[in-house]
């Protein structure tokens, strides 16, 4: 049997580390056993996934040094490679569940399924759906299916017992049944949920081993039936655990940045960064800190993953950071590593009209442009001392600014923009007066380029970060603040 393993993101927002981990574990576990890595994009949510995520996740795994055997880049005998040009595949095996009596229609309308989880709820059971809490009468079944009311298709589950999964790490998870919902596979627009989509995918692409993050376990019953269901092998599954910020709670966006993007950005390199990716949870046999992707493939052992919640801590990633620069690159490498971090013409190019206009002479260009290439800019309580605006008030425009930027899809300057002009209009200023915190917060001076520009250029990550950074200096939001500013927050619209 050739091994073959797979990462398969969902493009819907920045690539995250978490992705990159995920998909150093299953590489190195492919090539340790002289096997195949696939990468499948998992685009069936159509209102969430864009091109530009798909194309920055693959950018950032290339960056990072990762590379995959087949993919939608490039190609592959089991394509296509990106699930939403496989729509007829999944209608196909969603029909031959249907037929075989392990799916139904199911036409209940949202209103429904909330009076059935209430009732269930009332009755001190667990939420979850079976298909005989969601049949219908037979003549109604009938009458909706002849008015032609949408529908969805869900798979049979079991009421009750237990369902045993095998993990490599963990070894047998028991599952209870009962709480698990009669799950939807195809969507009343027909397109296919993760679950049906994933597993057609990883039986059709000859996937061996699914290496994939803890979050999935609750996922594993229902795929285990899938495969039962439809008579293939299933793959051995593997759940690896999931990064932590410092304090153990899991690696989010609003507390670190969790985008490939913004380490790119900050200047770490990328063999420090899959080096200390390397490092979650997993150790070479000797312990050592510092080693290469050949390394660590020629080493790897999935059995030496320790469960142990593994904490992403930028202080050690920036330690191991200095040791690269400082040990592995010569004044030579030193000067290729940072023309291609941030002088290159790529990224200068973009630099060039925000600044082109505002200087006389070339060397007003770094001190004026300075903040494209620095990480947090140099800030204290005084630099917003100019700004005509309580403490308070500022600290809180930018908490606002923050949460709603956490939330943003798409990272453009229209979209900033309307983000910027509901808040100044909470805030009852002028885009002026509603900038000017904002910034000092991102350029770090009161005059500079565009900030809105600076923004985007900077990109979500980096942007967010300083902007928290900002609040910090200003004193930072306590626990009880931040409660009474998320109040005020939920009402605007
Ligand atoms: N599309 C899923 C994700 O975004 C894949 C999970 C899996 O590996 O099965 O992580």
């Amino acid at each position: 049997m050739t091994v073959r393993t797979r990462i398969a993101p969902s493009p819907t927002g920045d690539p995250h580390v978490g992705t990159a981990y995920v998909a150093l574990f299953n590489l190195c576990f492919a090539r340790q056993h002289g096997g195949q890595f696939i990468l499948r994009i998992e685009d069936t949510d159509r209102t969430r996934s864009t091109p530009e995520s798909e194309q920055m996740i693959l950018d950032s795994l290339r960056w990072l040094g990762l590379e995959w055997d087949e993919g939608p880049d490039v190609g592959g005998p089991h394509g296509p490679y990106r699930q939403s040009e496989r729509g007829d595949i999944y209608t196909q095996y969603a029909q031959q569940l249907l037929d075989d009596g392990h799916a139904f229609k199911c036409y209940r309308t949202a209103e429904e399924l909330d009076e059935l989880r209430d009732a269930r709820k009332a009755e001190g059971l667990f939420v979850a759906l079976k298909p005989q809490d969601l049949a219908l009468p037979e003549e109604e079944q009938q009458r909706r299916e002849a008015e032609g009311w949408p529908y969805v298709v869900r798979m049979k589950i079991p009421a009750e017992g237990v369902c045993i999964v095998n993990d490599m790490l963990r070894g047998e998870i028991e599952l209870d049944w009962s709480q698990i919902d009669a799950q939807i596979l195809l969507k009343s627009d027909g397109m296919p949920t993760y679950h049906l989509a994933n597993v057609v995918d990883d039986h059709l692409m000859g996937i061996t081993h699914v290496l994939r993050g803890e979050e999935w376990i609750n996922s594993a019953p229902k795929h285990k039936l899938l495969y039962e269901y439809f008579g293939w092998p299933m793959p051995e599954l593997c759940h690896l655990p999931l990064l932590r910020n410092p304090d153990k709670s899991k690696l989010s966006k609003r507390k670190n940045p969790t985008s490939i993007n913004y380490y790119r950005r900050m200047g770490y390199l990328p063999q420090a960064v899959l080096n200390y990716l390397g490092r979650m949870g997993w150790s070479m046999p000797d312990e050592r800190e510092k080693f290469t992707l050949n390394e660590m493939m020629a080493n790897f052992d999935i059995q030496r993953v320790s469960l142990g919640g593994p904490v992403f801590d930028l202080e050690k990633l920036t330690w191991l950071n200095g040791v690269y620069l400082r040990d592995d690159l010569d004044d030579q490498g030193f000067l290729r590593m940072l023309m291609q971090w941030a002088f290159n013409e790529e990224y200068v190019e973009r630099i060039i009209p925000e600044v082109r206009p505002r200087v006389q002479t070339l060397s007003e260009v770094i001190p004026l442009a300075g903040h494209f290439f620095s990480g947090m800019p140099s800030l204290n309580a005084q630099s917003f001392d100019g700004i005509k605006l309580e403490r308070e008030t500022t600290v809180k425009l930018l908490q606002f600014l923050l949460w709603r930027l956490e939330v943003l899809r798409s990272w453009d300057k229209e979209a900033l923009l309307g983000e910027v002009k509901v808040l100044a209009n909470h805030f009852d200023l002028k885009m002026k007066g509603f900038l000017a915190p904002v910034f000092v917060a991102i350029t770090g001076s009161q005059t500079s380029t565009s900030v809105m520009d600076a923004m985007v250029i900077l990109g979500s990550d980096m942007t967010r970060a300083r902007l928290r950074h900002a609040i910090e200096v200003l004193g930072g939001v306590s626990k009880k603040q931040a409660k009474a500013l998320e109040k005020e927050y939920r009402d605007i619209v």
